[in-house]
């Protein structure tokens, strides 16, 4: 069996300037895998700076990894070249956060569909580009008719956002990247959207890395999750494990901070926790604000398997087995 991704001990250290040159670790360590044959919904979770949208710029291969490799389709993506380079750029396809970003406000939407379908030479005609465009769009729940030949400012942001996604779709990806799809859009549309993206994983094959600060919508949307703090992961797992049952003190502090069940609610929009409120460059990150903190956890705490689809980086679970982090997404289900 073999798999679509595979991130191996992958971080990013950006540095802060050239002579007191303070280095800050955006991701640290992490290993993840997206197996070929079962197309999944999986998310990252974390709140604002915990490192998100730098994996997703890894994973686009935006920015290189410090350390580390990842691996699509069996070949390290800084190495691929020509063809392998082509498809890998077809193959994995983003939606970010601002769904009017992408968009010319002088062109019509049909102008944001074409540039992919010629780039990738994906129709040989204009009837043929006309209707992969109609395709995309219906994959969506949009009606071609309604979009077609109408500009940015004639949409709504939630209309914007499947547009986004209708040209991700175009491509016929293997994997979305999809960074805070929902947060610039109004709640009403909100489920909609996701509705939609999980369409897309289940009709089209597609997985989906679903990347958020919302607990809420990860919830709705995604099998498993991961929980990012501070570049590091604390806690991952079945997504209704890890929200019901959290093991981290971490995860349990942002479970706790949802306004549940209203999907409507936003959750997360101003951090808990300060992330510049005394970091401390070994250990656990979250030791300085946890009410558990030992004097152990000023040495990192590795991954403990705390239940069948839950592992947490805690020493609160030092009973448990440990799971080197090459193996986390074992754990996860698809
Ligand atoms: P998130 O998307 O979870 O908010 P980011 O990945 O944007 O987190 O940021 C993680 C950390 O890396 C933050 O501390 C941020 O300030 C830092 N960072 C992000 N991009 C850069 C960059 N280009 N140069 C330097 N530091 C960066
Ligand atoms: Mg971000």
């Amino acid at each position: 069996m073999s798999n679509l991704l595979e991130l191996k001990n992958v971080s990013k250290v950006y540095q802060r300037g050239l002579i007191n040159s303070k280095a800050n670790v955006a991701l640290r360590d992490i290993s993840l895998t997206l197996r070929e044959d079962e197309p999944t919904i999986l998310t990252v979770a974390g709140e604002s700076g915990s490192g998100k949208t730098t994996l997703a710029m890894l994973l686009l291969g935006f920015i290189t990894p410090t350390t580390g490799e990842i691996i699509y389709r069996g070949q390290n993506i800084t190495t691929l070249h020509g063809k392998d380079r082509l498809a890998y750029r077809r193959e994995v396809q983003a939606v970010f956060q601002d769904p009017f970003a992408v968009f010319n406000p002088f062109y019509t939407v049909d102008h944001l569909l074409t540039v992919p379908i010629k780039r990738f030479k994906l129709a040989s005609t204009k009837a043929e580009a006309r209707n992969r465009m109609e395709e995309a769009l219906s994959a969506v729940g949009l009606r071609p008719e309604d979009i077609l030949g109408r500009f940015p400012h004639q949409l709504s942001g939630g209309q914007r956002q499947r547009i986004n996604v209708a040209r991700a779709l175009l491509l016929k990806p293997r994997l979305l990247i999809a960074d805070e799809p929902v947060s610039m859009v109004d709640a009403s549309l909100r489920a909609n959207i996701l509705e939609t993206l999980r369409n897309l994983q289940r009709d089209h094959g597609v997985s989906i890395i679903y990347i958020t600060h919302d607990l809420t919508t990860a919830y709705h949307i995604a099998k498993s999750i991961i929980v990012l703090y501070r570049g590091g992961v604390m806690e991952a797992g079945d997504v209704d494990a890890v929200i019901k049952d959290p093991q981290h003190p971490y995860t349990k502090l942002l479970v706790d901070s949802i306004p549940w069940p209203n999907l409507d609610q936003r959750w997360g929009e101003t951090p808990i926790i300060a992330r510049e409120d005394g970091g401390p460059d070994g250990g656990c990150p979250f030791r300085t604000r946890c009410p558990n903190a030992m004097d152990i956890c000023t040495t990192r705490p590795p991954l403990y398997q705390t239940s069948p689809m839950q592992a947490a980086a805690c020493y609160l679970h030092d009973k448990k087995p440990e799971i080197v982090a090459q193996r986390l997404t074992e754990l996860l289900p698809v």
